[in-house]
């Protein structure tokens, strides 16, 4: 059994009334399409104005900036690798992308979280590798942390929300 507080849930993250939500940045920071371009959109120019000020973020890594117009209080920026057919770290990058988001939410008091499925769009992960590494990464690390009451992961579309429940359903 995975830890129930990770919850699957099908929608679009720039909705979520939640403390946080993770962006699938790219390394420079400064937006793209897929889901970034729908954080940039709903948060506001403000949101880019403070991501200019990072000055990038290497893969794997994550940085925190606030959420402005969303809903959300916060917007945490994690970098995923771009796929290249498996062999070049990238379950490992994928990974710590993950952990890394988890631990500023963390610092930053953060009670509950959401993510997107980081990397399976336009750097073409292929998304059956990439919802375990995504579960087990959370799992781990809610195994020794108390503060994260939340962490939901968001499927966008029925494809990747039944694709989801069917890993998160395996574990027993
Ligand atoms: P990456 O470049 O990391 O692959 P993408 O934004 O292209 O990032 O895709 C990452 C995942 O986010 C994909 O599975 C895509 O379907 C999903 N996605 C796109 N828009 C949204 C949204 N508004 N809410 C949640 N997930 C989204």
């Amino acid at each position: 059994m995975y830890d129930p507080r990770i919850e699957i849930v099908e929608g679009d993250i720039t909705k979520l009334a939640v403390d946080a939500i993770v962006n699938a940045a790219n390394a420079s920071l400064l937006g793209g399409g897929g889901v970034d371009g729908a954080i940039h959109r709903a948060a506001g120019p403000e949101l880019l104005e403070e991501c200019r000020k990072l000055g990038g973020c290497p893969v794997g890594e994550a940085r925190l900036t606030k959420g402005y117009r969303l809903p959300a209080r916060y917007v945490i920026h994690a970098v995923g690798p771009i796929w290249q057919g498996g062999n070049n770290n990238e379950d490992a990058l994928l990974a710590s992308a993950y952990r890394s988001s988890l631990e500023l939410a963390v610092q930053h008091g953060v009670r509950s979280i959401a993510f997107p499925a980081i990397s399976t769009g336009a750097y073409g992960f292929p998304m059956e590798r990439a919802i375990p590494i995504a579960l087990d990464t959370v799992q781990t690390f809610l195994e020794r942390d108390q503060t994260l009451q939340r962490v939901i992961m968001v499927c966008f579309g029925r494809a990747a929300y039944e694709l989801y429940l069917h890993f998160y359903n395996q574990r027993t």
